[in-house]
């Protein structure tokens, strides 16, 4: 009898080791992926949990949701039925965004970088961060800077990765997006060594936000002039002028380089695009002062974050107050959320990332080209090939946005006709160009291209004298 208990008892003992193993493995392997075991705050009993396996837990239950692989649920959105409610790709609607929305215009209008969010659900785990409720409380780092020093090493050692930057001997700031740091780099470089209001400058077609945002702040230091090529010859201007130099160039692509030299003349390099998704890297970018930002490497436009080299000390110092009055330094949650990501990037050196990213870019781009092959009508801009010293070969490039030509005499306004056959952009007079021109973004979602193509395809197909293949 006291042996059989004895066995009773070892057996009970086995089962719940058993089922301690079962539950154990299934709670790692759950945690492993989005999608795989899929959570739910009913689902799973999260009293066993720690805090933070608590914290993962509800993450992972929004992140589930799969909303018909035409949206997506966060943490931070509308609930409905007591759960993160979907929130649907353009064009689509429905509680999980199963509708599609036949009458709707296909989006190509901003430059959301939605086009990498599938290499984020494939590394789920590595770029997720849990964050403490009394993480980073204080206003500065403990060595009383705004700066995380371990971001700043990351991105150093990810330029000299990628080849993209020289990064020694400059300084490095972070900014709200690059879109801070293109204002804080207009205001240290006006007034630098003349006491003359500076002219800032920009190639056409150029990015409306160096135009918008010097005439909005409406300094008294600094006014927008335009186009630099009336200013090539100009040889007493009185102030410093100030160009903004975009490579690769939003909207066309170009790898635009400064027309302006001399002694008044100050460059701000905007790299937003100088990474191997859009472009060769011919040779590293070593200028006096150039901006990046996490939003076109990563594609988190909305984690706000970018980084500025300068060579210069006192073009620092100058920016440097500036962000400490405007912001007092970049979000300390913002700055451990792009450490994490680039942490994911940095562990192959890139490789990953950058596949996909040319990858998908190159597949949109050859559809987009075998589309417009057929028309007559519309035309797309022309970029020679570049070297690239990153992948190691010759390719072509593969911009954020095409710059569409309407070649009709006719058709003057090509964004009027975009619209009219359902497709939204951006017309030429935005860039201050001429509106025969529009630029279409290919860096939104696979739902957003897809419908693009589709849109363009009707409106080639209906083209009197289309090319038949
Ligand atoms: N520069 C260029 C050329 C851009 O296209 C953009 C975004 N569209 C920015 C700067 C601003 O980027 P962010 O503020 O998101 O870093």
């Amino acid at each position: 009898m006291a042996r059989s208990e004895g066995s009773i008892f070892k057996l009970c003992f086995l089962c719940s080791v058993i089922a301690n193993l079962f539950f154990g493995v299934n709670l790692y392997v759950g945690r492993r992926g989005v999608g795989r075991w899929k959570w739910s705050s009913d689902e799973v009993n999260v009293q066993g949990l720690s805090w933070s396996g608590r914290a993962a837990a509800e993450a992972e239950s929004a992140a589930a949701r799969e909303c018909s692989g035409h949206g997506r649920a966060f943490l931070d959105g509308a609930v409905a039925d007591g759960r993160p409610a979907c929130e649907c790709n353009t064009c689509y609607g429905g509680p999980d965004c199963s509708l599609f929305l036949p009458s709707c215009s296909a989006n190509a209008d901003g430059g959301d970088p939605l086009f990498l969010e599938p290499f984020w659900k494939q590394h789920a785990e590595s770029s997720a961060v849990v964050v403490a409720g009394w993480h980073r409380m204080s206003y500065s780092f403990s060595d009383q800077t705004f700066l995380s020093q371990e971001l700043e090493s990351l991105l150093r050692k990810l330029h000299s990765q990628v080849g993209n930057a020289i990064t020694d001997d400059k300084y490095i700031l972070f900014g709200a997006g690059s879109t801070q740091l293109l204002n804080a780099a207009v205001h240290a470089l006006s007034h630098l060594n003349s006491s003359f209001p500076a002219s800032a400058v920009a190639s056409i077609p150029y990015y409306a936000l160096y135009q918008m945002q010097t005439e909005f702040f409406d300094s008294a230091d600094c006014s927008f002039q335009g186009d630099p090529a009336h200013w090539k010859n100009a040889t007493n201007t009185t102030g410093d002028i100030i160009e903004f130099v975009t490579a690769p160039n939003n909207p066309n692509g170009q790898l635009n380089e400064a027309i302006l030299h001399g002694p008044n003349v100050k460059t701000i390099h905007d790299r937003a695009y100088y990474w191997p998704h859009f472009t060769g890297i011919p040779s590293p970018a070593d200028e006096d002062l150039t901006i990046f930002t996490i939003s076109k490497l990563t594609g988190h436009a909305g984690s706000r974050f970018g980084w500025a080299f300068i060579r210069n000390e006192e073009v620092y110092q100058r920016m440097n107050t500036f962000l400490q009055l405007n912001t007092m330094g970049v979000s300390r949650d913002t700055q451990l959320r792009a450490m994490k990501l680039l942490k994911v990037i940095i562990e192959d050196g890139g490789r990953e990332i950058f596949k996909f990213g040319y990858k998908t870019m190159t597949k949109r781009w050859d559809r987009l080209r075998k589309t417009l092959s057929m028309s007559n009508r519309f035309s797309l801009q022309k970029i020679a090939p570049e070297n690239c010293t990153y992948f190691q070969k010759v390719r072509e490039p593969t911009p954020a946005y095409a710059w569409v030509k309407c070649e009709r005499e006719e058709d003057r306004n090509c964004i009027e006709i975009l619209n009219a056959a359902k497709i939204l952009g951006r017309g030429g007079s935005i860039f201050h160009d001429d509106d025969r021109y529009a630029r279409l973004s290919l860096i939104r979602s696979n739902d957003d291209f897809d419908l693009l193509i589709s849109r363009l395809e009707s409106l080639v197909s209906g083209e009197d004298g289309a090319k038949i293949m």
